[in-house]
């Protein structure tokens, strides 16, 4: 059964369209169970009933045309109670409700499970029989496991079908306000058109676009052809000598493959339809590949990979040839991507960037705390965009509820659009602040320091009046280019974040590489990354690169002296013991050499549950505790910072995220050490309050909230705020939480910095 289930599922994932989803599925599923019946039934959210969208053994004539409403038939039972129902004789059961048109009055037996995706009925999948009997355990457990796991594709190819569908003959739009729902990642609002990103050398992330010059599209995929035709050739040769029969016949083959008329036409007669080289290229390979996938013949199903192969060789051509992404943006580009990384926002035109839109990841990314920090409304974990279709397109990011519409209205687009001008006040608003510092209403002074990672941070953070830089994340400069930096270059660029700053201090973690953080030159491939190698574990393992980073860090320094190092992930004692032992001997090695270098303070961050309940021995052994809620929250939660699937698990006011912020700064306290924050919940004003409340000495924010935290500050005394803390302390749900501290907001008269009223449609 397994065998079947997992061929089925291959099969579905793979097909062009619904249809052939629905297709695909209710005639395997017939054939699998050998039922007289299987049939999809879908909800469609305008008439708010289940439509008969595929069927094999009832009447073909009847799909699109029955329907039954929520609270009629067993149909609507099974999606009402979302629970799979198994009858022996459905006419007698009381919801019965006979589908004239169907020629269903032949079968009794009826199996109903609901497909479900992200805790949404999307559709019932039934299979009937005309004798009377019960299917089996063994037959129900396979529907339920199918259907689990095609609710997914199911929900996907919809989505798809809808942008598809949304242009009428005249190319005029259809539908308008497709909305899409995502994980809510940096606020603020941002219309725009779609600028669709891939990954180099990545098929599957290849958007469509409108072909501009024909006969270049079909000039560079001829060279690109060719380029891969030699390359291939080349191999083979080189390699002739040392390979046997059967491994130079694959050589062979790959060639067939390219000299194949029939794989070249195909992508030549796409671009001549329309779409550029790049997508017709991606079409033509996934329709290979689907074909190959199906065959039962191992040897034929096994060519999938090699198709899947060559394409990607003709792709990389096609890509170096082609124009740099960067110089297709329009301004107010929303940019879109399957993965949004870090380095695509280091190479995306920031005065032309207005919105980003990412299929995976979440709102603790650090592509989504990059953003954050650069202002740019976000939504990330759209995870059933058919974004490669959307190149070009109208859409509307809404960064406060992580929606995005396709297609907007002019409804739509005034709604939005007078929210645009509410920030834009604001912005105005806040600027006013700049000069003065954050000072309670009682006269207590709060230091506000910021966050920095992208070059373009120290500038923005100046201009919002920011005291120190808490977190330098000198992992995002690694992650922009090719190599590891050499010491000279480090230095260069740490200088430049010392000066603008000097003489207020700097705070640089060392190299927090690992879980999201990738460097294309340093692959890690692990199952689990955020519990594997990363931050300071990886660094204690390369002493080569951690020295050359605190020598840099250390030389840059010199003569300005406001050099603060901090250490990521750290769990254990001697893991700290360890690093300072190698700051102390690139000190002394430098002193050698020289350079005038004084021992800058050094830090540690409590990332992991371990270090909370260490953090007074911790303290004791460094100058300074700061607090990376962000990975505390993921850790003490057991949730994943970058799954959409969880996002909604992700608690920052947790109750026992904020015991633990509470204890920690006790813990530092006790020993007279400096206790900071550097997580993204002290830059959300409630949760700025309440840190300040527990005693925090300094907060670090991205340079981009560092006016509304400051706005907060200043608009409470020290004593609402504690009280404000009491209150807190006594709830034990995180929503609740939430939901107080928004309404202390508007209480103490600081409505402006809550959310605001976002317009509501389906
Ligand atoms: C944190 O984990 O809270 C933190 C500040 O570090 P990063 O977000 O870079 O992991
Ligand atoms: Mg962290």
């Amino acid at each position: 059964m397994l065998k079947i289930l997992r061929k089925i599922v291959q099969e579905v994932s793979t097909a062009a369209d619904l249809d052939a989803v629905l297709t695909i599925i209710v005639s395997r599923v017939q054939r699998a169970m050998a039922t007289h019946v299987c049939s999809v039934f879908l909800f469609d959210a305008v008439t708010q009933r289940y439509v008969l969208r595929a069927t094999q053994g009832l009447n073909p004539q009847a799909v699109g045309q029955v329907s039954l409403a929520e609270n009629e038939g067993v149909v609507g039972l099974v999606a009402k109670r979302a629970e799979p129902i198994n009858l022996q004789d459905a006419s007698s059961h009381p919801a019965f409700y006979f589908l004239d048109t169907t020629g269903e009055e032949q079968f009794h037996s009826f199996l109903g499970v609901p497909i479900i995706h992200q805790r949404r009925v999307l559709g019932v999948l039934v299979v009937q029989q005309q004798e009377k009997r019960r299917f089996d355990e063994s037959e129900e457990a396979f529907l339920v496991t199918l259907s689990a796991q095609l609710a997914g594709i199911i929900a996907h190819a919809h989505a798809t079908g809808s942008v598809q569908t949304q242009l009428d003959a005249n190319q005029r739009p259809v539908q308008q306000d497709l909305r899409y729902e995502g994980v809510a990642a940096a606020p603020g609002v941002a219309i725009g058109r779609v600028v669709v990103m891939s990954l180099p050398a990545d098929l599957d992330t290849v958007p469509d676009k409108e072909v501009k010059d024909l006969a270049a599209e079909l000039e560079s995929f001829a060279k690109a052809l060719e380029a891969v035709r030699e390359e291939v050739r080349q191999v083979a040769d080189n390699l002739a000598s040392r390979l046997s029969k059967d491994e130079q016949a694959l050589f062979d083959v790959y060639l067939r493959m390219l000299d194949d008329q029939a794989l070249a036409q195909e992508v030549i007669a796409r671009i001549h339809a329309g779409n550029w080289a790049q997508g017709s290229l991606r079409e033509v390979i996934d329709e290979h590949v689907r074909a190959f996938t199906a065959m039962e013949d191992p040897y034929l199903s096994e060519r999938a990979t090699d198709i899947r192969d060559l394409g990607s060789r003709i792709l990389s051509h096609l890509q170096e040839a082609g124009p740099a992404q960067i110089t297709d943006f329009p301004d107010h580009a929303i940019l879109l991507a399957d993965e949004l990384t870090p380095a695509m926002l280091g190479l995306a035109p920031e005065n032309k960037l207005a919105g980003l839109v990412s299929v995976s990841g979440s709102g603790n990314s650090h592509a989504a705390i990059l953003a954050r920090s650069m202002g740019i409304p976000t939504v990330m974990g759209v995870v059933d965009l058919p974004y490669r279709r959307l190149n070009g397109r109208e859409v509307v990011v809404d960064g406060y509820n992580g929606r995005l519409y396709v297609n907007p209205s002019d409804e739509l687009l005034q709604a939005y659009g007078r929210i645009l001008n509410d920030e834009k006040a604001m912005a105005t608003e806040l600027q006013a602040l700049h000069d003065l510092p954050a000072i309670t209403t009682d006269g207590y002074r709060l230091p506000l320091w910021v966050n920095t990672g992208l070059a373009a941070d120290v500038a923005r953070s100046l201009e919002r009046g920011a005291e120190g830089i808490g977190l330098y994340r000198t992992e995002i400069p690694f992650m922009i280019r090719e190599s590891f930096p050499s010491e000279q270059e480090q230095l260069e660029s740490y200088r430049k974040q010392l000066e603008a700053f000097a003489p207020l201090p700097v705070t640089m973690r060392t190299l927090d590489i690992g879980g999201d953080k990738a460097l294309p030159y340093f692959p890690i491939d692990e199952e689990n990354p955020s519990l594997g190698w990363r931050g300071i574990r990886i660094t204690l393992d390369h002493p080569e690169i951690f020295m050359v980073q605190v020598r840099a860090m250390l030389r840059a320094s010199v003569g300005l002296n406001n050099l603060r190092i901090m250490l990521p992930m750290v769990t254990s004692v001697h893991e700290v013991e360890e690093a300072k032992r190698q700051i102390d001997r690139a000190c002394a090695e430098l002193r050698e050499e020289g350079y005038d270098v004084h021992a800058p303070p050094v830090g540690v961050m409590i990332e992991v549950p371990a270090a909370v309940y260490q953090a007074r021995r911790f303290a004791r052994m460094v100058d300074f505790i700061s607090v990376g809620s962000n990975d505390l929250t993921q850790y003490l939660l057991a949730v994943d910072r970058n799954n959409p699937r969880v996002a909604g698990l992700y608690a920052p006011y947790h109750p026992a995220v904020l015991k633990a912020l509470d204890f920690i700064a006790h813990e530092a306290h006790k020993e007279r050490k400096h206790v900071s924050i550097c997580g993204e919940i002290a830059a959300d004003p409630g949760g700025a309050l309440l840190l300040m409340a527990m005693g925090y000495d300094v907060l670090s924010v991205n340079a981009n909230n560092l006016p509304r935290v400051k706005c907060a500050i200043r608009g409470v005394s020290l004593e609402e705020a504690r009280h404000l803390l009491l209150k807190v302390r006594m709830m034990h749900d995180a929503e609740e939480i939430h939901q107080t501290l928004r309404q202390a907001l508007r209480a103490f008269g600081l409505n402006q910095l809550t959310r605001p009223a976002i317009p509501e449609r389906e």
